[in-house]
């Protein structure tokens, strides 16, 4: 402590550059600091230090094994971002002088760079604006943030005395309830479970918390409830939706897009509070929606659409500007190539020709390329064992081809199979189902050419996350602002990072390969293995293997080939 007061009282006033004087490491009270990474101006990026504990006094059973210790360490973010907003200034003087910051942890739980917990210490990584006065080091403000505010943030959030201990413990339990249930959804036939109780509706369009006033909590209906045992909460009960075509129905504004939201973020598990702790979908379940104008990289989309003008190949689709119906048939081979069950379609989301083809427009477009996709959520199934939940408001042909309809009403689901099935008693089809000839077949999987990919940016090379929606490579900025799944921007740093090492290793290689090499390699190194330089390895937070590739694929510069 004594030689970070020295070095401080040394380069107080000096100009800023004096502050790299600071990296090292340092004993404090309590816990030792790692001064990792020192800014060059109070504007340029903050300062990058960790903040590591003698030793960890938290009861073992909190981080036992890899689920409970993920859900801790998203804890322990959590707590060192209250603290942080309690016991820090915040800014003073010119740039991010004095702010101290933790990676933001959205509402779902991920594994992240930002906290480490082992059975000898605790370290949280954290992020510093050392203060300026002008361009000159102000020691003054200094020393609060590192000898005071620190220390204390470290009091509050990281032992045992100063956490609400059976708080951690109820994150812990839950996250790890939620977990396993998930695990039991194959086995179960289930492709996804919302319990009774659960508050779907969001505070805002732009807020992914919790509506605080006026929600409807969830309720199964009758015909659909299961119950199941979990862990540590005991029995929980709530809809179970089987395998295979489930059509969301509903009049406008009743809860149909917010059931579906609900369904896509449940690939995650939610942090304590948000209200979806026990609404669970498969782990490798994918939002579809058209995307017009992205490109495509030699995408297998033959199986949905047949030739294109000019006679253009569908089994290697390339364009730089994609319609609504073929991004959304891209969107879908994309999907089968990584690997999924279950596919999520929004009516207000997708492009309606992709959708559905009328029988008047049969007769008069003679030259349509495209298989509808309620042709082939049938045999997406029947031969793929790829489930769809689909969200219609307008297009009644869909009961045909549901092997159960949820209908909402002022929130409440309702089991109207039944009814639909008396409806289309009354009103045929004017297209029977089973007409249709369009079968599916697993895409062929594509080679990447990871030179396609260039990173170079004047004389530096460059793979980052911007910002959730934006990754920086090079001289491209791929935008992802269409990944309804991507929860966090830790994971657009991560995926980013995934993609400059892929793009560096300048082979040719193919997708799922690319993509689960990568992951494997951080289950088995960590997210710190991602790092570029040493010490603290930035922010970042654990992608899904779709988010991955699908950001892959949006890169607009990318060449890929199948077979
Ligand atoms: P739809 O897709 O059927 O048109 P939305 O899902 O977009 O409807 O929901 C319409 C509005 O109702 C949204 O503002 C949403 O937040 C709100 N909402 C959805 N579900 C609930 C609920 N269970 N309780 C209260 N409000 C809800
Ligand atoms: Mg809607």
């Amino acid at each position: 402590m004594q030689r970070l007061q020295t070095i401080l009282d040394r380069i107080d006033h000096k100009s800023y550059g004096a502050y790299k004087d600071l990296q090292g490491s340092y004993d404090l009270d309590g816990f030792t600091l790692f001064v990792d990474r020192i800014q060059r101006d109070p504007f340029a990026p903050p300062s990058l230090i960790r903040a590591r504990t003698y030793d960890n006094r938290f009861d073992p059973a909190l981080f036992e094994n890899p689920v409970r210790r993920v859900a801790f360490e998203d804890f322990l973010t959590r707590s060192v971002e209250n603290a942080l907003r309690r016991a820090v200034k915040g800014n003073r003087g010119s740039g991010g002088s004095g702010r101290i910051e933790i990676q933001r942890a959205s509402q779902v739980v991920l594994p992240r760079s930002s906290m480490v917990v082992t059975g000898e210490h605790i370290e949280a990584r954290m992020a510093v604006g050392l203060p300026a006065r002008g361009r000159t080091v102000d020691a003054r403000a200094a020393q609060a943030m590192l000898l005071e505010e620190l220390p204390r943030v470290m009091r509050e959030a990281l032992t045992p005395a100063g956490v609400d201990v059976e708080t951690a413990r109820r994150h812990v339990e839950t996250v790890e309830d939620a977990d396993h249930l998930r695990q039991q959804l194959p086995g179960l036939g289930l492709i996804a479970f919302v319990a009774d109780g659960s508050v779907l509706p969001r505070e805002s369009g732009a807020s992914d918390r919790p509506l605080r006033y006026g929600a409807v909590p969830f309720e199964s209906p009758e015909e659909f409830r299961v119950t199941v045992e979990l862990p540590n909460r005991g029995s929980v009960s709530g809809m179970g939706i089987t395998e295979g075509v489930t059509v969301i129905v509903g009049g406008g504004f009743h809860g149909k897009s917010t059931l579906l939201s609900a369904l896509a973020w449940g690939v995650y598990d939610h942090t304590v509070g948000d209200g979806r702790e026990y609404v669970v979908t498969r782990a490798d379940a994918v939002k579809i929606r058209a995307e017009d104008g992205r490109s495509v990289a030699g995408v297998d989309i033959s199986g949905m659409i047949g030739e294109l003008p000019g006679g253009r190949s569908t089994t290697s689709f390339s364009t730089s500007n994609a319609s609504g119906s073929t991004s959304q048939a891209a969107n879908i081979a994309e999907a089968l190539e990584i690997g999924t069950s279950l596919l999520l379609l929004d009516e207000d989301t997708s492009a309606t020709n992709f959708m559905i083809r009328d029988e008047r427009m049969r007769e008069l477009v003679e030259k349509e390329p495209i298989s509808p996709f309620i042709d082939l959520v049938r045999p997406l199934y029947d031969s793929l064992g790829v489930s769809t939940v689909v969200v219609v408001g307008g297009v009644g042909d869909y009961l045909d081809v549901a092997d159960r309809v949820i209908l909402l009403e002022d929130y409440e689901p309702r089991d109207a199979t039944q009814r639909a099935r008396e409806v289309r008693m009354s009103f045929p089809a004017r297209v029977p189902p089973g007409s249709s000839e369009a079968t599916v077949t697993q895409p062929r999987g594509r080679r990447l050419q990871a030179s396609s990919i260039d990173l170079r940016r004047g004389k530096r090379e460059t793979a980052r996350g911007k910002d959730l929606d934006t990754i920086e490579l090079g001289r491209e900025r791929v935008e992802l602002s269409y990944l309804e799944q991507l929860a966090e921007a830790g994971q657009t740093e991560a995926i980013a990072r995934i993609i400059g090492e892929f793009a560096a290793g300048n082979e040719s290689r193919v997708v799922a390969e690319v993509v689960r090499e990568a992951l494997d390699s951080i289950t088995k190194n960590g997210l710190d293995s991602l790092g570029s330089f040493r010490g603290h390895p930035g922010e970042m937070s654990l992608p899904r293997a779709q988010e991955v590739s699908a950001a892959i694929n949006r890169v607009r510069s990318l060449q890929a080939a199948t077979g």
